[in-house]
């Protein structure tokens, strides 16, 4: 194979190697943001569920309240009715009162109770989510950051071989070069071998002259059709 040919294979190496390398970098970078969304899920779902918490336990309370408000209320009623005159109207209402609120007192005493015994149940299952969700948070965290770490790695391997690929195209003859740069925007592959007498790109037959070229390997040799640089690999 002649040096300029030899050349061309070389540069066609390294940006295959760069391009699997920016596919696999937009691959993690759509891993990162799965992870991201996964991250963001999971503290949704936290939230919700402190909220949920939050929500038994003001209910909780507003029973209390409302547990002292009515004792307070018959309290207040009957203090009335033993302290003071009251027109006769009155004292028929507030009696009707103190009855109506003594029939609900119970029961709205015995819904708080129950309420509050949920509430610290609750509070236990809460103790065990949170730690679970702390768990679960940390794992994704750590592969987030062995993700970055890996990401770092390969940005690095492509400055790498983008300062590889800058040497190697200065050492291909301008012309040549200037081809290679069309080809690799048009048809992405612009060095390829010889398949059964056909180009490897455009897989259309060759000449026979130009299959001889090639396998002589004295001069650089295009494909009639498709312009591409071709190399003869033993069949
Ligand atoms: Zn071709």
């Amino acid at each position: 194979m002649n040096e300029p040919l030899q050349r061309l294979v070389a540069l066609a190496d390294t940006d295959r190697l760069i391009r699997l390398t920016e596919g696999r970098l937009s691959e993690l970078h759509g891993e990162e943001a799965g992870l991201q969304a996964r991250v963001a899920q999971l503290d949704q779902e936290m939230k919700a569920r402190q909220e949920s918490h939050r929500r038994l336990r003001a209910e909780a309370l507003a029973r209390m309240n409302e547990v002292d408000a009515t004792d307070e209320k018959i309290r207040t009623y009957q203090r009335k009715l033993e302290q003071e005159i009251l027109p006769y109207k009155e004292m028929e209402y507030l009696r009707d009162q103190v009855v109506l609120l003594k029939s609900r007192i119970d029961g709205l005493a015995e819904e708080a109770l129950l309420l509050s015994d949920q509430v610290e149940q609750d509070a236990e299952k809460l103790k065990e989510d949170e730690a679970a969700f702390r768990q679960r948070r940390q794992a994704l965290e750590e592969e987030l950051q062995a993700l970055l770490h890996h990401r770092a790695a390969l940005a690095q391997e492509k400055e790498g071989l983008l300062a590889q690929r800058a040497a190697q195209a200065q050492l291909v003859p301008p012309h040549l070069l200037q081809q290679y740069e069309r080809l690799r925007r048009t048809v992405g592959s612009p060095v390829v071998p010889v398949q059964g007498g056909a180009c490897g790109g455009c897989h259309l037959r060759l000449a026979e002259a130009t299959l001889t070229r090639v396998k002589e390997g004295r001069e650089v040799v295009t494909c009639e059709n498709c312009s591409r640089f071709l190399y003869w690999r033993a069949p």
